[in-house]
């Protein structure tokens, strides 16, 4: 019994799914790659039309596809139906330019022609966390799919039931069986997966561990790979910053998806002089949410996804306190039934404290103040993870200098670490490598090859 679908909210366990045997697991990829062999030969304009349909789909039933989400991993209702809705509009953006970005390229050799040419790598592996469980689906399988290529995917274990549905959908949507498969499966046969030859490439999002582990095998069977893995993005607020226009996406950058989004904010670094005032009113913004039933509209602070996932949050605080850190509020789970933690702010978080490195997946806020925007910038930059970040000001041009010396793949100013169908998303460091979405994203497993041209009778090199 592995994978296990429980509503966070009140811990009632609403479905559970063995993994699949051997021969099941045999036959899906044996399938995925005879659907290949025909899937890269149809047209883009044919893969379009199923893309788009899989997108309309999702949009015409975006509530049933939220009201999965909000049961298996106690999203709030309303954002889980924002990315029903988000992850058609990536499915929509790919039918719609996959092929521009993939048509070939023109070269220019000093002698006859030449040209990049792209085509699909053949069946990928995609392992996928449960945070945004239909957005993380959408993001492999609106480019790859475009580009070709197959997609088996292993979803997490606790949202079999988002996983089946999304699955379903592209079988709606009028794609061939094969085209995208859902794994039920354990990480032992996902190692099993990537080792077989009909794997071509192999993508995470997830944590460090799960990237170093997946990149490992990945390496050994010599298959790219791309690693979406952890961060821990700081919320630069400099001395100039409008508090009236930056509290509000504080919040919404610490505490949408209940604070477990790989690039929300999560170290808030202020310049001294804006510092007090900034904490303050910070404070009373998060102190404003009422937590409550998710499936409820009026709900502005939901449980965590698992029961297991707030125990580690619990813990993560606890040591944050025993290395010195100061609780500002919060630090406990919530009286009430389900997986809801308070929301926490820590302060005094001193280099050699676990909080200083770590990623707290939740709503726990790490507050550090710093003497000036230089300072502001190191202490951005002295962190494992290098996925986003953002930097608050009323002045652009500074704004942009900050975001330009931050080591981050990913920098906002004046706004919070988002995704966009057409813009990359990845990072650098313990972050991973390879990017997901715009056109870098589905490059990322097609084959670019060069085609040149040269009159037969041209001299002989050498
Ligand atoms: P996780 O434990 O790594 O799980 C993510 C996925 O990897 C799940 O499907 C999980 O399966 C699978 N997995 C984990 N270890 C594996 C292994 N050794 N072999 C095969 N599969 C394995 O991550 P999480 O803690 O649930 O998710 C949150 C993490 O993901 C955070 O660190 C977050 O920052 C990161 N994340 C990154 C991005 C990004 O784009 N950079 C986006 C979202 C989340 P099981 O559930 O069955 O264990």
């Amino acid at each position: 019994m592995a994978y296990e679908s429980i509503n966070p909210f009140n811990g009632k366990t609403l479905k559970t799914f063995e993994h699949l045997n051997g021969a099941q697991l045999e036959a899906s990829l044996a399938t995925a790659q005879a659907t290949f062999e025909t899937w890269k030969h149809t047209s883009y304009k044919e893969r379009a039309v199923i893309v788009d349909k899989a997108a309309a789909l999702m949009r015409a039933h975006v509530d049933d596809f939220a009201k999965l989400a909000t049961l298996e991993m106690g999203k709030r209702i309303d954002e889980a139906r924002g990315e029903v809705k988000f992850s058609a509009d990536i499915l929509a953006y790919y039918a719609q330019h996959g092929a521009e970005f993939l048509a070939p390229t023109k070269l220019h050799p000093k002698v006859g022609e030449a040209h990049m040419e792209s085509s699909p790598f053949g069946v990928l592996f995609c392992v996928e966390p449960w945070n945004f469980p239909f957005y993380q689906l959408a993001r492999i399988a609106g480019p790859h799919l475009m580009a070709g290529n197959t997609v088996v995917v292993k979803h997490a274990g606790c949202v079999p039931q988002c996983a089946i549905a999304f699955e379903k959908l592209w079988i709606d949507a009028g794609a061939p069986k094969g085209a995208y498969t859902n794994l039920l499966i354990s990480h032992e046969q996902s190692n099993i997966v990537i080792d077989d030859p009909r794997i071509k490439g192999v993508a995470l999002t997830g944590s460090v561990a799960a990237g170093r582990s997946i990149a490992a095998r990945a390496g050994q069977n010599l298959k790219k790979s791309s690693m979406e893995l952890g961060g821990s993005d700081a919320f630069i607020v400099l001395d100039d910053a409008d508090l009236a226009k930056t509290i509000p996406w504080a919040v919404w950058g610490r505490m949408y998806n209940g604070g477990q989004t790989c690039c929300a904010a999560k170290r808030f670094i202020a310049v001294e002089s804006i510092a007090d005032k900034f904490i303050d009113q910070f404070k009373t913004a998060l102190s404003a949410l009422q937590p409550g039933d998710p499936m409820d509209e009026n709900t502005s602070h939901g449980p965590l996804s698992t029961e297991a996932a707030l125990v580690q949050l619990l813990a993560q605080v606890d040591a944050a306190v025993k290395g010195g850190a100061k609780l500002l509020m919060g630090g406990k789970r919530l009286d009430r039934p389900g997986a809801f933690m308070e929301i926490t702010i820590l302060t005094d978080i001193k280099p050699g404290n676990p909080a200083f490195r770590d990623e707290f997946f939740g709503p726990v806020v790490s507050f550090y103040r710093v003497k000036d925007e230089a300072a502001a910038i190191a202490l951005a930059n002295d962190s494992d993870f290098g996925l986003g970040g953002s930097v608050w000001t009323q002045d652009v041009a500074r704004g942009k200098r900050v975001a330009t010396a931050v080591d981050t793949g990913m920098m906002f100013i004046n706004n919070i670490d988002w995704s966009d169908a057409e813009l990359p998303f990845g990072g650098i460091k313990d972050s991973g490598y390879g990017r997901e979405l715009g056109n870098m994203g589905i490059q990322e497993f097609v084959n670019k090859k060069l085609v040149r041209t040269v009159q037969a009778d041209a001299p002989v090199i050498g």
